[in-house]
């Protein structure tokens, strides 16, 4: 490939070099003219990635450089499709009037988007946030900033690793800062496919940071933010308002005021939660996730804030309270739910447009747009009146109906997208823009006149008067009439079938028209940022609005849910309980086949009389359904939500912890039974009396004799703990069941089943006692495997049950990891093997006749049989 640099290059492409070699990592979009253009290695990928024609450009007498560009008007359409593609782009605009540039025009990188701070809608999700986020590390605690530019979030906190790691998770940035020094690190705890950007290790010091947020909030010490005792945390954000300014977002009124992310206010869910639970994410790939069943928004703004109520729900009975009183009134008057969730679909994005506005990035129509949307509120303002559950809601709608008020008396109703295409204004705004517009519609009229003049006076009726931009306005004359044209009138241009002239009288409209023109566009875009400016002011109570507006749309969305659900309102006691009434799985219930009803369980757990549930039952029987359907009914409950339940009295829990047997790890190479250890080790670190805990089928990453130990003594330190959080434990460890017999409150159920003619059908009840068969060759029958595995799969299961019944049974003693039937089949086994291997070592191959070899093999047969 040829390379851009070289001595003998162009004036221009030495700029082009220049002004590339400060944006490494970026592709650098250049403005030629009407073009932006790429140039060598970045014209090969954009050619690739937006389809657009490579071709190559002389550069001096050096060599040849690739080039692919295309028109500047289709920036929105090109540069968004860069960054999706995971690409930085630097916009470099010509900063000077080319026509009155003496050498080669001033240019200069005016944008820069990155995947973490794009506004384009074409690029970030309407109903996620896109969060930008730096991460910073010091002695195993982590500080973490993250920012949503579309809608000016801005928050930071510290902690230990894994509550971070599970933050960083929830969040799912679009881009990761980091320090240079510490992004191996940072990969390696993150363990998922992040966009990282690594900036200077200095960029990540306390003065640094501190300088950057006192220059950016105007304060002087970091009290007033209550954030003085988070220093990593404030040096990531000090890394994130370094970085916005390096790519020239230097506009940033819309930022909030930088706030601590309070964990010890939401409910806490450990990132193997998050994942296990699929609260946002199912893990197959046409799957459903919580997050799908809950979203019933209509307006992107309300799905935003859902997911994070998701991530983070309440601890606090007020607060859920209010949110059930109004779920209660969206369940109750369904028409009223309706209107609701109508008028919501007409409002659009406002937060995302109030941003728009601060960056001076809102066109004339999406303008317009906002103050449709403001008129929108108002009918929900009026919706919302006397009715007293929504009097906590910050709906002051005075201000934003007055920035509607502006737009509308400003702006022309037909206003265009974009700004360089002017009529952008209503008449009478600006008395010069009106004389320009006169002289422009009458000398377009004036055009008319001169063409009809031209026709009468030469009778030639097909004359054209049209327009180009090498000579401007001229007479088009087809080539049979050409004799008729005047001799005062000069040629310009012969075409095959026609000529082309112009006159001193057309000329001399022209330079009138087309000076009105450019004067038009120019005048309108300056005002237009006058105009916006002169917006500013409004900008926070459009925020406030709209963060009432998601909030009301969550809380329909969850109105409608109960209703076409049959969910119920949950209710909170000061117990440490949980007590649920037919309780249902609220994604897997949507998702079974109409002849197949999802079968509901009560359950109930405490911290005394039943705190540990064991639970076993055949594979596929539904016991990792009724571990997650607890779980979710507490989250959905503490959102703010109903559940899908007859009923339910909760106590509210502040942590939820969720391990699943690693071996879903494997494919990722990891030690699996270390990944296990080292998830279960942070939750019995973590723990609280208002715990609710996971445990599903712990201890199968290992041998069966490591599994059960481990899986007993977790049971065993979970029960006997001070803490005593509420336990569901499903294993198919039959030996577990023993557990009740010397604990309080570790208590057997099993999910029912029964065979019928030699087929396995789950009747899915939660059952007080224990199992005692796994079921699983039947499930592999169910599963298509071919009959002869299951044959001898059926002899084997004969031959070991067999072996077991021959053996007597041993207590395991308190405290110690189980001596179980399985067990000692296996020590049994093991006892065989080792006499085996004592007489092979004793047989000496080299003197052994055939014969000798024929009886040794029968009598080591014989051995094994016993
Ligand atoms: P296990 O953990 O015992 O192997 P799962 O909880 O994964 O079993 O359940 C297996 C499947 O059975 C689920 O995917 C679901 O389709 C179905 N299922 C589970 N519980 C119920 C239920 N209560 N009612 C109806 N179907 C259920």
């Amino acid at each position: 490939m040829t390379k851009v640099t070289s001595k003998k290059e162009t004036p221009l492409m030495r700029q082009y070099r220049e002004i590339k070699e400060k944006h490494p990592g970026t592709i650098l979009l250049f403005r030629v003219g009407d073009f932006y253009e790429t140039f060598g290695e970045d014209a090969i990928l954009a050619s690739k990635i937006l389809g657009i024609v490579l071709t190559k450009r002389a550069n001096g007498k050096a060599s040849h450089v690739e080039l692919a560009g295309f028109p500047h008007h289709s920036l929105d359409v090109y540069l968004p499709k860069l960054v999706r593609n995971g690409y930085r782009v630097a916009v470099c605009d010509q900063l000077e009037d080319p026509k009155k540039a003496k050498t080669i025009v001033k240019r200069g990188v005016t944008d820069m988007i990155t995947p973490g701070i794009a506004l384009h809608d074409q690029v970030i999700e309407s109903k996620k946030n896109n969060f930008l986020c730096a991460a910073f590390v010091l002695d195993n605690q982590v500080g973490i900033s993250y920012i949503d530019f579309s809608t000016g979030e801005f928050q930071l906190t510290q902690g230990a690793i894994e509550p971070m790691v599970s933050l960083i998770h929830g969040l799912s940035p679009a881009e990761i800062l980091v320090a240079k020094g510490q992004k191996t690190e940072i990969q390696q705890k993150l363990n998922s496919n992040y966009y990282l950007y690594e900036l200077e290790d200095w960029f990540f010091e306390i003065d640094f940071a501190k300088d950057q947020i006192f220059n950016h909030y105007q304060v002087k010490n970091l009290k007033g933010l209550g954030i003085e005792n988070h220093e990593l945390a404030i040096i990531s954000s000090g890394a994130i308002l370094h970085y916005l300014k390096e790519t020239k977002h230097n506009n940033l009124g819309h930022l909030n005021v930088l706030s601590r992310l309070d964990f010890e206010n939401c409910l806490w869910l450990d990132q193997f939660t998050v994942r296990n639970l699929e609260l946002v994410q199912s893990a197959q790939p046409d799957g459903k996730s919580l997050l799908d069943v809950l979203d019933l928004c209509t307006n992107p703004m309300g799905s935003r804030l859902l997911r994070k109520w998701l991530l983070r729900p309440l601890i606090d009975p007020e607060e859920i309270s209010q949110r059930h009183d109004v779920v209660s009134l969206f369940y109750e008057e369904s028409k009223f739910e309706k209107n609701i969730g109508n008028i919501l679909q007409n409002i659009g994005d406002l937060e995302r447009m109030s941003t728009k506005l601060t960056l001076g990035k809102i066109g004339p129509r999406e303008l317009n747009q906002m103050a449709q949307s403001i008129h929108e509120v108002e009918k929900i303002k009026e919706e919302l009146t006397d009715r007293k559950v929504f009097r906590t809601f910050p709906f002051e709608i005075k201000d934003i109906l007055a920035c509607a008020k502006q737009i509308n008396s400003t702006i022309s109703e037909a206003a265009p997208a974009l700004t360089h295409k002017g009529d952008i204004f209503k008449p009478h705004i600006n008395s010069e823009l009106d004389e320009q517009r006169d002289i422009r519609k009458n000398g377009k009229q004036h055009l008319v006149n001169i063409q009809q003049k031209a026709i009468n006076a030469t009778g030639i009726s097909s004359l054209k008067i049209g327009f180009n931009n090498v000579f401007g306005y001229f007479l088009e004359v087809t080539n049979a009439h050409k004799n008729k044209v005047p001799e005062h009138w000069i040629r310009k241009q012969t075409l095959t079938n026609a000529e082309r002239y112009i006159t001193e009288e057309l000329k001399e409209y022209e330079q009138k028209i087309l000076f009105a023109e450019d004067r038009i566009v120019a005048l309108e875009k300056e005002m237009y940022d006058q105009f916006l400016q002169k917006l500013q002011p409004f900008v926070p109570f459009v925020q406030k609005v709209s963060l009432a507006l998601a909030q009301i749309d969550c809380l329909r969305g969850f109105g409608k849910l109960a209703f076409e659900q049959q969910y119920c309102r949950p209710k909170f006691s000061e117990k440490k309980s949980m007590n649920f009434q037919k309780l249902r799985h609220p994604v897997i219930e949507t998702q079974l086949p109409s002849n197949e009803p999802f079968i509901p369980n009560d359950l109930f757990l405490d911290n005394d009389q039943q705190q540990i549930i064991v639970l076993t039952g055949p594979n596929m029987s539904g016991k990792s359904a009724i571990l997650r359907q607890t779980a979710l009914a507490v989250i959905m409950a503490q959102m703010g939500g109903f559940i899908p339940a007859d009923a339910a009295e909760i106590g509210i829990v502040d942590k939820i912890f969720t391990r699943v047997g690693a071996s879903d790890n494997i494919s990722k190479g990891e030690s699996t039974f270390m990944v296990e250890m080292l998830e279960t080790s942070s939750i019995l670190n973590n723990l609280s009396a208002n715990s609710l805990v996971l445990l599903d089928e712990i201890g199968r990453g290992t041998s069966t004799y490591d599994g059960i130990s481990l899986a007993w003594s977790i049971a065993e330190f979970l029960n006997h703990c001070r803490e005593k959080p509420k336990v569901l434990f499903a294993t198919h460890y039959h030996e577990l069941n023993q557990l009740e017999k010397n604990n309080n409150g570790i208590v057997n159920y099993h999910i029912s089943s029964k065979q019928i003619d030699g087929q396995v059908v789950f009747l899915r009840k939660l059952t007080k006692g224990s199992s005692n068969s796994s079921f699983g060759i039947h499930v592999a029958a169910m599963a298509g495997m071919p009959k002869n595995v299951l044959q001898r799969a059926q002899e084997i299961l004969l031959d070991l049950e067999t072996e077991r019944d021959k053996n007597p049974k041993r207590k395991a003693p308190p405290n110690k990891a189980p001596q179980t039937n399985q067990i000692e089949l296996f020590e049994n086994k093991n006892k065989i093997w080792k006499s085996l291997e004592e007489e092979l070592s004793r047989v000496d191959t080299n003197t052994l006749t055939p014969i000798e070899a024929l009886l040794k093999l029968n009598e080591l047969k014989i051995l094994i049989k016993k």
